[in-house]
């Protein structure tokens, strides 16, 4: 996989679509889901033929009651102009060649749409010449960007063109992200590649998440146990409280760094100066390393063998994880505080 800033002098932010170009297509739904739901949502409320396909569980009854037409995953392929594969990306592969390939691969033409470039990037679909194949991927929850939209709010997305066999698949995925409101105000779509995207997904998973989760659980561990600070006090101070949410909306709004002025000066001067050192080229260099492992496919290699031989590594770290002193701490703090 490798980065190519092909449009380095392009512009990069994109505001409109045309919803037209896809007004008298059927827009099929694979995978009733976070995603699947919130984007038929809109696409629906846009004037947009959206129908389901989906397997035959609690999905599939809600997106009966929620008043789609639902077929199975093979005849919503069959009868698609445009597919938006919308099932995790660890099935993708399976449901793919065997449900959607089978049914789309004497059709003219096809738009395949993938809400995350993972399957593409590292060649677990490798879609038939027949296909447009694009990436619209919020930047969004599901079900944010369902409340967001009845808001009249618009969200980012990056978006990519991975084969333009029509000669249109940017304006299908403009047109698209228009349809699942991308685009209302406050929204952008940034034009990006699969490879960009799924090195940022995957680099925020491996570098940013870990560093907040492990960082606060290290912390815990630190000062409950060798400063004797009570493990109530410090969970509500690291997470407890949803300070951090505040926080983290007012980076959002202001800016990453701007945002200090709203706390006291000796957190400004605190975070300014403390900043500089715990950021160590250890540091740097573990995060160059995950990159590393994106970049070469090594993850995706891990993570495919893992799920090949029945998740051994993912449950155990689930189980020590359930079982350490932080979250048996926390299930009492958030009984006491009703929240379980
Ligand atoms: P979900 O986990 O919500 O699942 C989507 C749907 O796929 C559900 O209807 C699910 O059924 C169905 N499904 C699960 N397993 C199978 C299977 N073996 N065969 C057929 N259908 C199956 O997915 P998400 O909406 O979270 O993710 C969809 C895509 O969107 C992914 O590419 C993801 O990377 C991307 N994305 C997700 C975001 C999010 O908000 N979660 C944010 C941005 C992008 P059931 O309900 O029965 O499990």
């Amino acid at each position: 996989m490798s980065i190519e800033n092909k449009d380095k002098n392009n512009e990069k932010l994109f505001f409109d679509g045309d919803l037209s170009l896809i007004k008298d297509k059927i827009v099929s739904i694979i995978g009733y889901g976070n995603q699947g739901r919130a984007q038929a949502y809109a696409l629906r409320s846009n004037g947009i033929n959206v129908i389901i396909g989906n397997i035959k569980d609690e999905s599939w009854n809600r997106a009966i009651k929620d008043g789609y037409k639902v077929y199975s995953i093979e005849e919503a392929s069959s009868k698609a102009d445009i597919i938006l594969l919308l099932v995790p990306d660890e099935v993708a592969p399976k449901v793919f060649y065997e449900k959607i390939e089978p049914k789309i691969k004497e059709k003219d033409h096809i738009v395949l749409d993938f809400a995350s470039g993972y399957n593409i990037t590292y060649g677990f679909i490798k879609p038939l010449p027949n296909s447009d194949v694009i990436m619209v991927a919020p930047r969004m929850i599901g079900e944010g960007m369902l409340n967001l939209f009845k808001e009249g709010k618009g969200y980012p997305v990056l978006l990519g063109v991975e084969k333009d066999i029509s000669g249109k698949a940017w304006d299908y995925a403009l047109a698209i992200a228009k349809g699942i409101g991308a685009f209302l105000p406050g929204g952008v779509g940034v034009k990006s590649s699969f490879e960009e995207e799924t090195l940022l997904d995957l680099f925020s998973e491996h570098v940013i998440g870990p560093m907040t989760l492990f960082g606060i659980k290290t912390a815990y561990e630190i000062l409950t146990k060798e400063y004797g600070v009570s493990p109530e006090a410090t969970l509500l101070e690291l997470y407890a409280s949803g300070e951090w949410i505040e926080i983290y909306k007012v980076i959002c709004e202001m800016g990453l760094f701007e945002q200090l002025v709203v706390h006291s000066r000796t957190s400004q001067y605190g975070q300014l100066t403390r900043g500089q050192e715990i950021i160590t080229e250890e540091m740097k260099n573990m995060m160059r390393k995950a990159i590393q492992k994106i970049l070469d496919g090594s993850f995706a290699k891990e993570w495919f063998l893992e799920q090949e031989s029945n998740y051994p590594i993912f449950n155990r770290l689930w189980k020590n994880i359930r079982e350490c002193d932080l979250a048996k701490d926390e299930d009492k703090l958030y009984k006491a505080l009703r929240r379980r």
